[in-house]
């Protein structure tokens, strides 16, 4: 029986060998307890719809080691950080939890940024100032372990940018950017890449869709942030979810999302794929080798 290939998958004229042509989850946190009831049978959907790898970035150092050993057993990369949403919980030892992690697995290929780290200024009540404490350190930890970076920003690209022109790190992926176009710009001058998902399906979301027709064509990178940001066609309403709807968000559904950014840019959907995977390896250079199909 002859086996159909996947999607993503092409053959090149010159040769017979396989090509591939993929598509990126560039942010999926599959350690989530939302995927405990299905996380192989949603990877497995998410493979049959061409995404050939998802990085996972861990957010607590409760979490660095199922994310590493899930990224493992999947087949996908990983990035450990301390989210900003857990800084508040987190001890400072957690630190030193991180660099440790990071020296134990710096030659692990499937390990590719320190993330999520950042600043959210928009969920009120959190500690800033142990926020920044815990973005300044995590810096300082991607600049020696030589890494790139996932940042979260919400409403904190101001704070964000004031930490990259302090510490100098490798450039990554400012994820779910929802800014002005100057501060985008202030990102790409660095060399920042910008996450575009769900959110972006939204008609309403008229300065995301601007930046993601206008950017230039070397900044998008696609994510889900599943289980999150659900993309408009799960998205569900305040009383829907008091009924007790959920909309979960999986990287099966990114190719759908990268519909959106393919008609925003008017490029075909093999070009969204062929620039956003080359965006997102350029980004996260460890990526590269984890796409190169076994020989
Ligand atoms: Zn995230």
């Amino acid at each position: 029986m002859i086996r159909s290939q996947p999607s993503y998958v092409k053959r090149s004229r010159k040769d017979s060998r396989v090509i591939p042509m993929p598509w990126i989850d560039t942010h999926c946190h599959l350690d989530a307890p939302e995927f405990d009831v299905d996380r192989d049978a949603m990877w497995q959907r998410a493979r049959t719809a061409g995404v050939a790898i998802g990085v996972l970035p861990a957010v607590k150092a409760a979490h660095f080691e199922h994310v590493r050993e899930l990224a493992h057993a999947l087949g996908l990369a990983y990035a450990l950080g301390i989210h900003p949403l857990c800084v508040d919980e987190a001890r400072d030892a957690d630190l030193d939890l991180l660099r440790d992690a990071l020296a134990r697995h710096a030659s692990d290929k499937r390990l590719v940024a320190v993330g999520e780290i950042g600043l959210d200024w928009f969920v009120p009540g959190l500690d800033r100032d142990r926020q920044e404490r815990f973005y300044i350190a995590q810096l300082k930890l991607a600049r020696d372990a030589g890494l790139p970076s996932i940042l979260h920003v919400r409403r904190s690209a101001d704070g964000l940018l004031a930490g990259l022109r302090r510490i100098e790190v490798p450039s990554g992926i400012a994820h779910a950017f929802n800014g002005s176009a100057q501060l985008a710009r202030s990102f790409v001058e660095r060399g920042w890449r910008l996450g575009f998902g769900g959110a972006m399906t939204f008609e309403r979301a008229r300065q995301i869709r601007e930046l993601a027709s206008t950017l230039p064509e070397s900044v998008p990178v696609l994510e889900t942030d599943a289980p999150d940001i659900p993309p408009q066609w799960l998205y569900r309403n305040a009383e829907q979810r008091a009924r007790g709807e959920v909309a979960r968000n999986e990287p099966a559904e990114l190719p759908r999302i990268a519909q959106t950014l393919a008609q925003l840019r008017g490029w075909s959907l093999e070009q969204t794929a062929a620039r956003t995977a080359a965006n997102a390896c350029a980004a996260l250079p460890r990526l590269q080798a984890l796409l190169r199909p076994p020989v």
